[in-house]
């Protein structure tokens, strides 16, 4: 395969590629580290800190209180600019705010006081974990039932075990539109239409997908979603959380945490909580501004890509690992653990293999490539489009090649750590 695929071929591939100039639009500190990581963390944009140099320096330092009638609405500005670029939805309908796991609870306590009398909430098994555990709080306290869907750990939920388990008791399904571990990428119109006739809600969680594959959450008839904006979206470690009601369910919904933040008429102070028709009611408290702030810079990288060249790249390189893997990787024990089809996958990979904690501790160490390791022994492999050559992903697989000739993580330590 070396042969079938030499590195030059990869070179070629990055001279045709119509977003390698964006590769200059983030902080490159180290050449030699290919970074496969940017689904967990992604890259600082190259005008970020100038950008919070700026706002910090005049717009806290010089104008400060003054400048909070221009903050005051940029959870809603940037909600916008998100909903143009990345999601699919209409304006009003998205707000940055909170954390994922917030806005999960806000969205899912919202959605289960307006169901009635239906009793069970529905769950992939293998559903990131803050978002199982939200679900259980909620359903403890409700008295509800979470019923926890077996799905493949490679192939994720199958719409037709998903549409199964819906019955005229199913309050809310909460699923991932990208899966965290596999990659597996959900048909969100299908999931979306199947619920409605059962009349189930979903709640979206968009972590691994925003700004990784188009989402259309108008088109595709989404009611609720919820996602990151420090993966794909390289906003930052922690940076704010974005949730999307759409606008006719908005008037209807109310979320627990009654903040001034959602309150009508908010600096009237008054006596008691009434909350606003509209998408601020699913706000709580006063918006970290540093940390919005480093979001449009981001942005402006993925408005000036365009999301569909973003998805088109990102399979690219996600097939390029896929025939890599086959090709140099199985001989040594190593299984592509992700779905083959590249319209079943968002933009990572994920490799089986009994080592794999050892093995991506030895890949950091000495291949100096960053991938992670996530739980029972898969090793995730995440080549953001924006930033990352095809020749970083030949290269990436080359050196896991290397070390697993020489069996190179035989002398890492297999004891899990603080973070993986
Ligand atoms: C990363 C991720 C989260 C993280 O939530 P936080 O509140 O930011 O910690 C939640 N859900 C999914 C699916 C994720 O991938």
């Amino acid at each position: 395969m070396r042969e079938d695929f030499p590195r030059s071929v990869a070179k070629e591939l990055d001279a045709a590629d119509p977003l390698a100039h964006l590769r200059d639009r983030f902080v490159i500190a180290d050449d030699d580290l290919i970074y496969l990581d940017g689904n967990s963390l992604g890259r600082l944009p190259a005008a970020t800190p100038e950008h919070l140099d700026r706002l910090v320096r005049q717009g806290w330092g010089e104008q400060l209180i003054r400048s909070w009638p221009t903050w005051i609405d940029w959870g809603r500005r940037l909600g916008d600019r998100l909903a143009t670029h990345a999601l699919g939805a209409r304006p009003g309908e998205v707000v940055v705010s909170d954390s994922t796991s917030v806005n999960l609870y806000k969205l899912a306590a919202a959605a289960l006081d307006a169901t009635g009398d239906r009793r069970t909430v529905l769950v992939d098994a293998e559903e990131f974990p803050s978002d199982r555990y939200i679900l259980q709080g909620l359903a403890e306290a409700r008295g509800l039932t979470v019923r926890t869907l077996p799905s493949d750990l490679d192939e994720g939920l199958r719409t037709d075990e998903l549409r199964a388990a819906l019955d005229d008791d199913v309050a809310l399904v909460v699923l991932s539109a990208v899966a965290y571990r596999s990659g597996a990428l959900q048909d969100m119109a299908a999931v979306n239409d199947a619920a409605r006739r059962t009349g189930a809600v979903v709640l979206w969680d968009l972590s691994h997908a925003v700004g990784a594959v188009p989402i259309e959450l108008t088109a595709t008839g989404a009611d609720l979603a919820v996602g990151c904006t420090y993966k794909y979206l390289n906003a930052g470690p922690g940076a704010p959380a974005f949730l999307y009601v759409r606008q006719e369910l908005q008037a209807s919904l109310r979320q627990p945490i009654q903040g001034w933040f959602g309150q009508r008429d908010q600096f009237t102070m008054g006596a008691a909580y009434e909350p606003t028709p509209d998408l601020d009611r699913f706000l709580v408290g006063t918006p970290p501004i540093l940390a919005l702030a480093a979001l449009d810079p981001s942005l402006d990288v993925l408005a000036e890509a365009g999301i569909d060249r973003v998805r088109a790249k990102g399979r690219r390189l996600g097939e390029m690992i896929v025939d890599l893997a086959d090709a140099w990787l199985t001989p040594y024990g190593f299984r592509v653990a992700s779905p083959r089809d590249p319209d079943r996958r968002g933009s990572h990979v994920s490799l089986h293999h009994p080592e794999a904690l050892r093995i991506s501790r030895a890949l950091a160490v000495d291949g100096r490539v960053v991938a992670d390791y996530r739980t029972p022994d898969r090793l995730r492999l995440g080549p953001a489009p924006l930033y990352t050559r095809h020749v970083d992903v030949w290269d990436a697989m080359s050196r896991l090649r290397d070390l697993a000739e020489r069996r190179g993580w035989e002398r890492m330590p297999g004891e899990p750590s603080r973070v993986t």
